[in-house]
């Protein structure tokens, strides 16, 4: 029988957890978030988020910012964050508007104050196999629920289909460290279906619905989809999870998979810079 990864249950699992331990602390973890323009998606991940560290117990600022800032103005206000010890972590909510440099506004980012991990010094860090302040969200997130469901990626085929900065690449470095035998394709690989059918787990992060299909998986495949793809029938992920859920033995669903675990990883996140700034383990 298909085994459907509730990546939901596993969130709120960890979020109660972070609750119970922040109710101990008398100083409570603080997150700033960057919004800036008028992206409605964005606002709507921003309020989760926001919905989320509150009933935690955190403060979480957002910081909006119009569409046409300057690169100049939103470093500084970066920097002002990055001297004010009350601010614990910080997050810039991407896409950013077209003018500016996302990777310089997220260099600018104090790495110990680095919620989301993609500052170079952390990803560097990850990608060296040492233990950076954070690591990237979504890839902790698929980590995470691979460890709850017991599936063991060493030694196993796994691909990666996507090779974005914030999720393929740091979660194929991640794999591989957890001694996978990793194949990172992306938009330009050759006879994907092929090569994906003879995986032991399938992980899409492409952003096209339901391209995944049953063509692409091997009987018996673990499958992770991280795809949020708004359609006219609402959300759906990158994998067509009817035309596969009985080929394969686990599946994420979306939504409820990858998406909550992200949300959760990020609190975590904030929580674990938080003691590394007051230098305390609790
Ligand atoms: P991106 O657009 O930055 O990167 C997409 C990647 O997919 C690229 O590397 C590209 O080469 C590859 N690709 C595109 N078409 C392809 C094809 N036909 N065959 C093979 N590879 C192809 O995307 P992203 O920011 O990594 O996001 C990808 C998807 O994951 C989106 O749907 C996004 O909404 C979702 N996402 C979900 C979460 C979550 O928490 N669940 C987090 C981040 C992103």
């Amino acid at each position: 029988m298909t085994v459907i990864m509730d990546g939901k249950l596993l969130s709120e699992i960890i979020i109660n957890q972070l609750k119970i331990k922040t109710g101990k602390l008398e100083k409570k973890p603080h997150l700033v978030v960057f919004l800036a323009g008028n992206n409605s998606a964005s606002r709507i991940y921003v309020n989760n988020k926001k919905k989320k560290a509150e009933y935690i117990g955190f403060t979480l600022s957002v910081v909006e910012l119009p569409s046409d800032i300057s690169e100049k103005d939103f470093l500084e206000q970066i920097y002002i964050m990055n001297d004010d010890s009350n601010i614990n972590a910080m997050l810039i909510q991407l896409p950013l508007p077209n003018n500016l440099n996302s990777q310089k506004i997220i260099e600018s980012v104090d790495p110990i104050k680095d919620a989301d991990g993609f500052t170079s010094y952390n990803f560097g860090w990850m990608a060296l196999g040492y233990n950076p302040y954070a690591v990237p969200c979504t890839p902790k997130g698929i980590i995470r629920l691979l460890d709850e469901y017991k599936v063991n990626p060493e030694g196993k085929n796994v691909i990666v289909i996507g090779r974005s900065n914030i999720v393929g690449k740091p979660l194929s470095l991640m794999l591989q460290q957890r001694n996978a035998t990793v194949t990172m394709a992306h938009s330009k690989t050759e006879n994907l279906a092929e090569i994906a059918s003879s995986q032991d787990i399938v992980i899409s992060a492409i952003g096209i619905p339901n391209f995944i299909n049953s063509k692409f998986i091997k009987k018996g495949a673990v499958v992770i989809d991280v795809g949020i793809n708004r359609t006219e029938k609402g959300i759906t992920g990158d994998v067509d999870f009817n035309d596969v859920k009985d080929k394969v033995s686990m599946i994420t669903p979306v939504p409820g998979g990858v998406g909550p675990m992200t949300i959760a990883m990020l609190l975590e996140n904030t929580f674990e810079l938080f003691q590394i700034q007051q230098n305390f383990v609790l």
